[in-house]
């Protein structure tokens, strides 16, 4: 723990050293995804970023309560306070009941974090299990001054707060801004102005999640839950709050705002935010109708994609860039990925066998020194706000020294080769999060088993010329009923695999 660890904080636009407002423990919160559709690329950015950092704390030796939500309502179709909830929506279309439709793509989600080996949160507050503690804000607003009732509706007096307190201090966005930027339609008749935001919907006749509340049978506003709940499990003042860029205006926003204006000061230590995703040059999103599922990426189901891409490529492409910087999805930068990734793999595997005892004669000797600056560049490109791709660029540098050993052109010790292991280990697979993965092997595998068939039907043409049509006929059956169909060509074979 007595690394000194710079995070940049989105609040007040530079790094600062973190230090946590409890000794030993420390307080992050995340906002997950809305379940009403497959995670993609755009998801897996910050789920990895966040799960770097609470790799990393925990090596650092503290105790993280890392708390990432599951928004199951509120999130409205047009992202303001207008327009059917998306979850909702979906479960009409589908005739679901809207937990059906939460539940499964919250599964679905689990599964494709857990492929990305993305460890699992401490705890996992769905919206909808803590409407009591969204009402009881709404009433501390309320109560304090900050939100007034409307036709069954409450809104936050966002003039009024900016008065007290300064709205914007996130974004960096005054008032006039954030009031031309809000839609004419949105609560139309209902809110004082423009700029307010909803904390509690009435629902309509037609809305199907809906509860009682002292204003109206109604929802809470998106804003909501995460202040409810961050407060609930992390307390009145914790230490990181993550998400994406998309996320600091209105919904990071709008939470300052409401934990400022029920609790009279900010709960936030450190806002963190990742850079978002693009797809040649766009952002990727489900509003702009070019985003990629991960299950596409790991299935190659989608025209973009040349290729599957396996969970440790996805991984790995998004930890060869800063969190910070933007990042261009291309089959290119996936593909050199894939290969990066094999390479880094490769060199473990052959550290590996010096570590187990693999001896080496050349010269000159790869010294202990070696080992302890390849450990203390890695620290220091995480102490820098977590700079992955420096991190990767130094295992890249361990892997040229590997090669000089495996090259014979230099020799360890046991001694040096385990806590080069070591070092390889805790920075490529502890922190990094990188897993061994069958995927970064599959074209090799592939090979192997497309030299395996042919190897089969050589022997089937050999028997064939021998004019032994039971065996020939005999391979062909039993290749065809593994999903392969052989056709005989005018110079031998051709074959394919129908599954
Ligand atoms: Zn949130």
């Amino acid at each position: 723990m007595e690394q000194n660890l710079l995070i940049y904080n989105t609040l007040s636009r530079r790094k600062e050293l973190f230090r946590p407002l409890h000794e030993g423990r420390v307080g992050m919160y995340v906002c997950g995804p809305t379940v009403y559709g497959d995670a993609h690329l755009g998801h897996a950015r910050p789920a990895i970023t966040f799960d770097l950092l609470f790799r990393y704390l925990q090596h650092l030796g503290y105790k993280v309560r890392y708390v990432r939500n599951i928004t199951d309502v509120g999130h409205l179709e047009h992202d303001a306070d207008e327009g059917e909830d998306k979850i909702a929506k979906k479960a009409r279309l589908e005739q679901l009941e809207p937990m059906e439709v939460a539940q499964y793509y919250t599964n679905r989600f689990h599964e494709a974090m857990a492929a990305l080996n993305c460890l699992p949160p401490s705890i996992e507050p769905h919206a909808t299990g803590h409407i009591i503690e969204q009402q009881q804000l709404v009433q501390q607003i309320l109560d304090n001054g900050y939100a007034y009732e409307s036709n069954g509706s409450v809104y936050f007096d966002v003039e009024k707060y900016d008065k007290a307190y300064k709205y914007g201090i996130l974004s960096g966005r005054n008032l006039d801004e954030v009031k031309d930027a809000s839609r004419e339609l949105d609560g139309v008749g209902e809110k004082r102005r423009q700029a307010d935001f909803a904390l509690w919907k009435k629902a309509q006749p037609e809305h199907i999640m809906r509860w009682p509340s002292p204003w109206s049978d109604g929802f809470p506003g998106w804003h909501c839950e995460c202040t409810a709940m961050g407060r609930k499990y992390l307390g009145a003042h914790f230490d990181i709050h993550g998400g994406g860029m998309d996320l600091i205006f209105p919904h990071h926003e709008c939470e300052i705002a409401q934990a400022v204006a029920s609790q009279g000061d900010q709960m936030v230590h450190y806002w963190m935010h990742n850079n978002m995703i693009t797809i040649e040059g766009k952002k990727m999103g489900k509003s702009y109708n070019n985003f990629i599922t991960l299950p596409q990426f790991f299935s190659g189901q989608h025209e973009k994609l040349s290729q599957p891409y396996s969970p440790m490529t996805i991984r790995f492409f998004i930890l060869q860039a800063h969190y910070r910087s933007t990042v261009d999805f291309g089959n290119d930068a996936l593909q050199a990925a894939e290969k990066g990734l094999a390479r880094l793999m490769e060199g473990w595997k052959t550290l590996k066998r010096f570590a187990e005892g693999q001896k080496v004669k050349g010269q000159p000797q790869v010294e202990m020194k070696q080992v302890d600056e390849l450990r203390q560049n890695c620290y220091d490109a995480l102490n820098d706000d977590l700079n992955s791709p420096i991190v990767i660029s130094h295992l890249f540098d361990a892997c040229r020294i590997i090669n000089t050993l495996a090259d014979k052109k230099a020799s360890i010790t046991a001694e040096v080769a385990q806590a080069f292991a070591e070092v390889f280990h805790t920075f490529a697979f502890d922190i990094l999060g990188l897993t061994e993965d069958k995927g970064a092997t599959s074209k090799a595998r592939e090979e192997a088993f497309g030299a395996v068939v042919n190897m089969l039907l050589e022997q089937r043409m050999q028997a064939k010329a021998e004019k032994n049509w039971a065996l020939s006929d005999k391979i062909r059956d039993d290749l065809a009923a593994l999903g392969f169909e052989v056709k005989d060509t005018k110079d031998g074979y051709a074959w394919t695999l129908n599954k």
